[in-house]
Order: structure tokens, then C-alpha cells, then sequence
């Protein structure tokens, strides 16, 4: 009779050890969002989220019939005595999503200036996905004054990060807002070749860009652009000075406007950014108040006129355009 123990069936192996001290090791319970009387664990990605079963179904139809299933109390980590329930979706993203339905802190976080584009999108894409009708519509109102549908909105507009703009185009694609989309895709169209092609890293480690289709409509649309913008060049030599300028105080408006363009002004109309705002470079006094104010006024007319056209010149349709 022997006391030693009996074989394994199977050595285990070194990698075998590893691989499973690496996956025990990388989920954890996540530090703001995990709640001692919570009724449902969350997993996403490696981070457990332990949250409120009723809340979550009273605010969304997808969480509702998710725990409509029964689910496993089986969780990897640090047993619990709560079902557990797998998302497919990132720590980051369901992170953002749970600081707007819990009455936390954070779920303040529409009550700040400017909420990041990073929160945003996570709330637009899983308020889309998980059926959270306020949370998408408070998303979207902020995303909608970085890329508005009125020129107004447009002169006034809180901008993020210019490469977000495609991250902009594809939720906007995601949920149908069409009325994003010409902005969205005017700020793609100024990004450099790099930045449009490659995008931009999420918080979550992934890369958002724009699709096959949307890149080559993109470089086809900067085309265009440029040259709307040759357009506008030439329009710079029509200004007209002012009916109320008597021209006696020494006002050089008609001079100065019909000054053929120097090389600085034809390199920089060779942009896509068609609504950029406009200089008027000349020295103190030499243009009276009035020529200055009709040039302006001239300027912001030429400025609506091209927003109006802006989908067209884009080369896309969206419905009711420009009314705000
Ligand atoms: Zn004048």
C-alpha cells in the first residue's frame, strides 16, 4: 500500500499554468461600477460590472429579454451568488453606458460643457443597440452641434478632434441621422491622407475608420471640394465695396478688392474647407467701416450659399437640408 498520490491522467504543462493564471488574473471587478447589493453580474471584455437587474430591464427591452433566460451563477473570478451575463461588447463601452443609467456621480455627465466624443459614441452605438431610447437621443443631441444640419448651428458648433469625424459618419450611418452626415463628412474631407485613412484608436484599443465605401466616396467628395474652393477664389476678386462708401476719406475697398490674388491666397484655396471663415488683410483705416462691414456681410452670404449646396457639392442627398 503506498500514500503517494496517483498520477495525473495528463501532465499539465508550463503554458497551460500560464495561460490560466493570465486569464484569472485578467478579469477583475470593475472599481466604479460594482455595487455590494447589485442583482446581476456584467462581464465585458475582462472586467465584471455587478449592476441592477431590474433597472437595466425597466430601461431596456434587450436587457429585458436577456434576462428573460436563465443564466449561469458560475462566475469565473470571485464567486458570486448572482447570474452572470456575457456581453460581447467592451469594458469601455458598457462602462459609459451603466454612468448614464446609475444614479451615480456620473451619470451627470450630460450636465458638463462637452462630454468626450469616446462617451458619446459608446452611448450612441449601445444606447442603439440595447434599445435605450434616452440615452441615444441625449448622445445624439451632442453629436448633432458638432455636426449640424443649420448654418447657424454651424458658425456656433462645438468641435471635437477632427479625426472623430469619422467615428461621427459611422454612427451616424449606424442609426439613419443623414442630417450628420454632410459635416461629418466636410471635416473627414479636410483630415490628411494618414489620419483618413487609419482614423482613430477607441479607448477600447480598437481602430475606427471608415469603411471601403466610405473612404473612396470621401476622396472623391475632397475633390470636389477643391474645387468649390477654386470657385471661391474667384468670387474673392468680385466683391463689390460699399453703396454707402463716399470713397472721399481715403478708402481703398475698390482697389484692394479687385487685387489679383497673390501666390499665399492660391495655395491656401487649394483646401477642401470650403467653410472656412475668410481674412481681410489690409492695413488699419485704409478700408472704411463700411466696406468692411459690406465685405463681411458679402463673405457670409457667399459662406450660406455654399452650406446650402453643401450635400450637393458633397455628392449626397439629405432631406430637409439646412433647416435646422
Ligand atoms: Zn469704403
Amino acid at each position: 500500500m503506498s500514500s503517494a498520490p496517483p498520477p495525473r491522467k495528463r501532465p499539465r504543462t508550463e503554458d497551460q499554468d500560464a495561460e490560466e493564471t493570465d486569464n484569472e488574473a485578467a478579469v477583475k471587478r470593475d472599481e466604479e461600477l460594482w455595487f455590494e447589493d447589485g442583482t446581476v453580474v456584467l462581464a465585458a471584455g475582462n472586467v465584471e460590472f455587478c449592476v441592477y437587474k431590474g433597472l437595466l430591464a425597466d430601461r431596456s427591452p434587450v436587457f429585458k429579454d436577456m434576462f428573460a433566460f436563465p443564466q449561469p451563477r458560475s462566475p469565473p473570478a470571485e464567486p458570486t451568488d448572482l447570474p452572470r451575463v456575457n456581453l460581447p461588447d467592451s469594458a469601455e463601452d458598457i462602462r459609459e453606458l451603466l454612468r448614464m443609467l446609475l444614479p451615480d456621480k456620473q451619470s451627470r455627465l450630460y450636465s458638463r460643457k462637452q462630454p468626450s466624443f469616446h462617451a458619446l459614441s459608446a452611448c450612441v452605438r449601445l444606447g442603439h443597440k440595447y434599445q435605450i431610447d434616452h440615452i441615444l437621443d441625449e448622445a445624439m443631441a451632442f453629436i448633432r452641434k458638432a455636426y449640424p444640419k443649420d448654418f447657424p448651428s454651424y458658425l456656433e458648433r462645438t468641435v471635437f478632434s477632427e479625426e472623430y469625424a469619422i467615428g461621427a459618419v459611422n454612427l451616424a450611418q449606424l442609426i439613419g441621422a443623414c442630417d450628420v452626415l454632410p459635416v461629418a463628412f466636410l471635416d473627414c474631407c479636410t483630415l490628411f491622407g494618414t489620419d483618413l485613412v487609419w482614423g482613430f484608436l477607441r479607448p477600447d484599443g480598437t481602430r475606427e475608420m471608415l469603411s471601403p465605401r466610405n473612404l473612396a466616396f470621401a476622396i472623391e467628395a475632397k475633390d470636389r471640394l477643391m474645387r468649390e474652393n477654386a470657385r471661391r477664389l474667384h468670387r474673392m476678386t468680385k466683391f463689390k465695396p460699399s453703396s454707402k462708401c463716399s470713397g472721399g476719406d481715403g478708402c481703398l475697398a475698390a482697389e484692394v478688392f479687385a487685387m489679383p490674388l497673390d501666390e499665399d491666397d492660391w495655395q491656401a484655396g487649394l483646401s477642401a474647407r470650403v467653410l472656412a471663415p475668410w481674412g481681410l488683410s489690409v492695413p488699419d483705416g485704409k478700408i472704411c467701416d463700411a466696406c468692411v462691414k459690406a465685405w463681411e456681410e458679402q463673405v457670409l452670404a457667399y459662406r450660406q450659399d455654399v452650406w446650402n449646396r453643401l450635400p450637393q457639392i458633397l455628392g449626397m442627398v439629405v432631406d430637409d437640408w439646412g433647416t435646422g
